[in-house]
Order: C-alpha cells, then sequence, then structure tokens
C-alpha cells in the first residue's frame, strides 16, 4: 500500500516541505507521496479526521493552524502542549498523536550550524508567534539564562515571557520595540516575525535590532527564503556570526518524519532537496 503524509496551512504556495519529505521517503526507498493539503479553517475538521485512514502516516502544521488542530486530536505530546502548537500530526492505527518539532529544530540547528551553546546566553527574540513559541521553550528547555521578547503588539510578547517564565522558570521580559534599547549584551538575537521574507509584508524590511548588530553576538533569522535576508546581510557586514531560517526547517522536518516512519532521516538528503527547492 503507498501510504501518504502531507502538509495542512491556508495558504501553502510557498511550502518547500513537500520538495525535503518526498526525497527523504524515496532515499529510503519507503512507499510513500507527501502531498500538499490546502486547508482553509471550514475544512479543518474534516481534513484532520481525515488522518485517521489506514494509508496516512499523519501531518504537517503550519499557519495559521497550529493551534487550532489541538482540540481535534486524541493525545498531545507534553512538548506540544507546553508551547501551545502543534506542528506535526502521527496517525497510529487510527488515534491521532500531536506533536512540536519546531522546538528542537531550531536547537538543533543553533548547535549543529552555528556551534552556539545556549546555556547560560541571554537571547532577544523579536515576535511573539507561534515560531517565537517555539524558540523560546526551546531556548528556555537548553538552560538560557533570560530572553527578552519584543513584538509590533507588545501585550502578546508580555503574555509570551510569562508563560515561558511560569513553566520553565526562566528569567524573562516582554514589551514593545522600544524595550530594544535596555537589551546590550544579549548573546543571540533571534528575528520571529516575516520581516524580510520574499512576499511577506516588508520583504526589504530589517527588524529594530540595529544598535545590537555586533560581534561576539549570533543573529538568527527564521526567514528562509531568501536565504540571506536583509537582517542577517546587515549583520554579517557589522561583524556578528549569522543563522538563517533552512536549518531550523530541514530539522523540524526530519524530526516528524521520524515520527511517522521510525527510520532515521537522512538529514542530509532533506537539506539538499530543501536547498533545491529554494533556488
Ligand atoms: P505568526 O504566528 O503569524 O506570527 C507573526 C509574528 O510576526 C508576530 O509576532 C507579528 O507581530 C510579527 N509581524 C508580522 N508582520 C510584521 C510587521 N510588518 N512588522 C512587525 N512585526 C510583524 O507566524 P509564525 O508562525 O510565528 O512565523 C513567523 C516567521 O517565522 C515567518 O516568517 C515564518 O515563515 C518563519 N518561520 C520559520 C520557520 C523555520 O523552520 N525556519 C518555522 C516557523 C516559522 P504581531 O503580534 O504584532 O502581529
Amino acid at each position: 500500500m503507498t501510504t501518504r503524509a502531507g502538509i495542512i496551512g491556508y495558504p501553502l504556495g510557498h511550502s518547500i516541505s513537500p520538495a525535503f519529505q518526498q526525497a527523504a521517503f524515496d532515499e529510503l526507498e519507503i512507499d510513500a507521496r507527501y502531498e500538499t493539503w490546502a486547508t482553509p479553517a471550514d475544512e479543518l475538521a474534516a481534513r484532520v479526521e481525515s488522518l485517521r485512514a489506514d494509508d496516512v502516516l499523519g501531518a504537517n502544521v503550519t499557519v495559521p493552524h497550529k493551534q487550532a488542530v489541538m482540540p481535534l486530536l486524541d493525545e498531545i505530546l507534553p512538548v506540544a502542549e507546553s508551547i501551545g502548537a502543534v506542528n506535526t500530526i502521527i496517525n497510529r492505527e487510527g488515534f491521532l498523536i500531536g506533536a512540536n518539532t519546531d522546538a528542537g529544530g531550531f536547537t538543533r540547528s543553533l548547535e549543529q550550524e552555528a556551534r552556539f551553546t545556549a546555556a547560560r546566553k541571554r537571547a532577544l527574540i523579536v515576535g511573539a508567534g507561534g515560531a517565537a513559541r517555539a524558540v523560546a521553550f526551546g531556548l528556555a528547555w537548553e538552560g538560557v539564562s533570560e530572553v527578552v521578547f519584543v513584538n509590533r503588539t507588545p501585550e502578546r510578547a508580555v503574555e509570551l515571557a510569562r508563560d515561558v517564565s511560569e513553566a520553565t522558570a526562566t528569567e524573562t521580559r516582554g514589551g514593545g520595540f522600544e524595550d530594544i534599547a535596555g537589551s546590550d549584551g544579549v548573546d543571540l538575537i533571534v528575528n520571529c516575525t516575516s520581516i524580510g521574507m520574499a512576499g511577506g509584508p516588508e520583504p526589504n524590511g530589517i527588524p529594530p535590532v540595529e544598535d545590537l548588530l555586533g560581534r561576539g553576538v549570533l543573529v538568527c533569522d527564521l526567514v528562509y527564503n531568501p536565504r540571506e535576508t536583509p537582517l542577517l546581510a546587515l549583520s554579517r557586514e557589522r561583524g556578528a556570526f549569522v543563522l538563517g531560517g533552512i536549518g531550523m526547517l530541514v530539522y523540524q522536518g526530519a524530526a516528524s518524519f521520524e515520527f511517522w516512519t521510525d527510520r532515521e532521516p537522512p538529514e542530509d538528503i532533506m537539506y539538499a532537496a530543501a536547498l533545491k527547492a529554494l533556488m
């Protein structure tokens, strides 16, 4: 029987997950197809129900459904429960399990690609949406000493700061972009907004962290299209270390693949396929 997995989101035109997940199935000669399941909100319940079928391995979930799928599932794994979002659904004989591989994907990329150990470091996270939540919990679980959150809508940053400190006892602060001024000396800056994304609201924009960019700081941009965002280009110019979002994307997908197949994901093949799909 040919099995299936797919990505659930809306709209989905930009997704490169099908390219690198299919490459992984093909490399391991698993008889499976990775499909694109564009799903508007009013079709979400039916889509999730369809995942219980025998031939479905599971799904990835992306914007805007990472929270909305949670009540539709039978079990939520603790990591996803803490983050408050599901990006991976696993079908175990009709029983649907929700997982989150975004946090681990981010910290794996930090360690593997930037050789950065988060323990006892200070981080500034720009943004307070789903990606910021995953990144923040990932860093907190790695033992970061402090996380400052700044967001266009300050209330969301304050709420996320409170959630992370309550769940992990990490020191946090949350506020608006004006609070960036008090964040001198951070070791890590992570852009978790869509500023700088091709086709996004501000493709040529840079989050207002210019004053913090310099030697000794690692600047990460979760945006992976383009690979070198305006933020990363400026950071590089100022002598900072830089890390783009493609590694997180591939590693979160590889962890999903492992949940579905119980096989070791061919990460190098997936990475190469992701880069090719972006070209
Ligand atoms: P989301 O939940 O919709 O959150 C969007 C965030 O961006 C919010 O903090 C929002 O601020 C902020 N924002 C949007 N437009 C802005 C603008 N013009 N100026 C300032 N802030 C703006 O989305 P998400 O899932 O967190 O994704 C955020 C970004 O991360 C996207 O670019 C996405 O592609 C990327 N991402 C990458 C990976 C990866 O694997 N590399 C994984 C997940 C996400 P408000 O709260 O004020 O609206």
